[in-house]
């Protein structure tokens, strides 16, 4: 386990030594309690354990309206959202910012340095084109995509505490590769803050967990199994994250060739690799971020990357041949059991939520 997991688990473990009632946690029986609400156009399932149903739904409407403000920063879609609002930043213009776009930025500044450029959240031009490629199945026009490439580029970004200056105009940021991992950081946050040690957010296949469920030594997630009729195997995660990227749902197939929704900020162009990178990490929103990287970087980059991110690990399958390939970095066997159940999904066994 990497260093920034040890950091993450020791914080989950400094508010919570005592239940809502103020007794010792093992005196308390903790039952299951599940909700999902729609955000950030997903469902956002959220499994805790609490002592009682009330305890439980304070808690998780706490973090569901936590998540309901981060939308309103980070969303592309909401006209009125502080991130929409930047669009009409004139070239050399300057503006304050929240404290959530400052440091959700300065994380995404971090990871396009760490990528070489990969994961940048200025793609919004191309996505935007890409997007309008996928309507119409054509190519987006050259013209175009030039354009688009010179309105993107994290380095048109300077950002000084809470100030953001733009070197270009029409600006698009676009947070869709990093802020659901974050909305599921602070959610997890957020119900720790209000006494909730054992937990599970899954912003639409992007999951954060706090502690294990009561006397279980970790949350048990399904994955695909290597092959084709294989039994499901789980991931087993404690105060960890698991996200998922590739072009499974979101392509556009044109000429025979698939483009995905993720684009490579170097070329302009959407990726053609088809890749599914399904990456665990310390926190959600490294998870969520390192696994778009990754499918941009290509296996053998991207599994650099990943053996040099303390926390984390990943698995990535190819499926441009005829039959899946499955590469993984180093310790993501470690965190694999090949017999165990969902218990992300596991609704049957779960008390009703409100
Ligand atoms: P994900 O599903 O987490 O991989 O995020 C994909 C979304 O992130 C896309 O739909 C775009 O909105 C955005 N995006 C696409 N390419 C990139 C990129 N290279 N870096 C950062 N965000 C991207
Ligand atoms: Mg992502």
């Amino acid at each position: 386990m990497g260093f920034g997991t040890t950091i993450l688990c020791g914080l989950l473990l400094l508010p919570c030594c005592a239940n809502q009632t103020g007794k010792p946690e093992a005196a308390t029986r903790l039952e299951r309690y599940s909700y999902a609400e729609t955000h950030m156009g997903v469902p956002f399932r959220i499994s805790v354990y609490a002592s009682d149903k009330v305890v439980a739904n304070k808690a998780v409407a706490k973090a569901y309206k936590r998540i309901a403000e981060l939308n309103r920063v980070f969303s592309d879609y909401l006209k009125d959202s502080e991130v929409t609002s930047l669009r009409t930043l004139p070239a050399g213009g300057q503006v304050q910012i929240s404290p959530d776009l400052a440091a959700l930025l300065v994380r995404s500044i971090a990871m396009s340095q760490r990528t070489d450029g990969a994961f940048d959240v200025t793609v919004g031009p191309l996505v935007r084109l890409w997007r309008r490629a996928r309507r119409r199945k054509q190519l987006p026009e050259p013209e175009l995509l030039a354009k688009a490439r010179e309105q993107s580029g994290f380095r048109l970004l300077k950002l000084s505490e809470q100030t953001l200056s733009v070197e270009a105009s029409s600006i698009r940021l676009d947070f869709g590769a990093i802020a659901k991992g974050y909305a599921c950081d602070e959610a997890i946050r957020v119900l720790r803050v209000g006494g909730i040690r054992h937990a599970l957010v899954d912003g639409g296949g992007d999951i954060a967990v706090s502690e294990p469920p009561p006397n279980r030594d970790a949350w048990r997630i399904q994955i695909e199994p290597e092959k084709k009729g294989e039994p499901a195997a789980a991931l087993v995660l404690k105060c960890q994250s698991v996200a998922t990227s590739g072009d499974r749902y979101r392509f556009v197939e044109i000429d025979g060739k698939k483009y995905s929704h993720i684009v490579d900020p170097r070329t302009g162009l959407g990726l053609i690799n088809r890749l599914t990178v399904t990456v665990v990490a310390a926190n959600a929103t490294d998870a969520d971020a390192l696994a778009s990287a990754v499918s941009v970087l290509g296996s053998t980059k991207g599994l650099q990357l990943i053996e040099s991110w303390p926390g984390a690990e990943c698995s990535i399958r190819d499926h441009s041949g005829k039959d899946v390939r499955v590469v993984s970095s180093s310790g993501f066997a470690r965190l694999v059991d090949a017999a165990a159940s969902d218990e992300s999904r596991g609704q049957a066994t779960i008390p009703d939520g409100p």
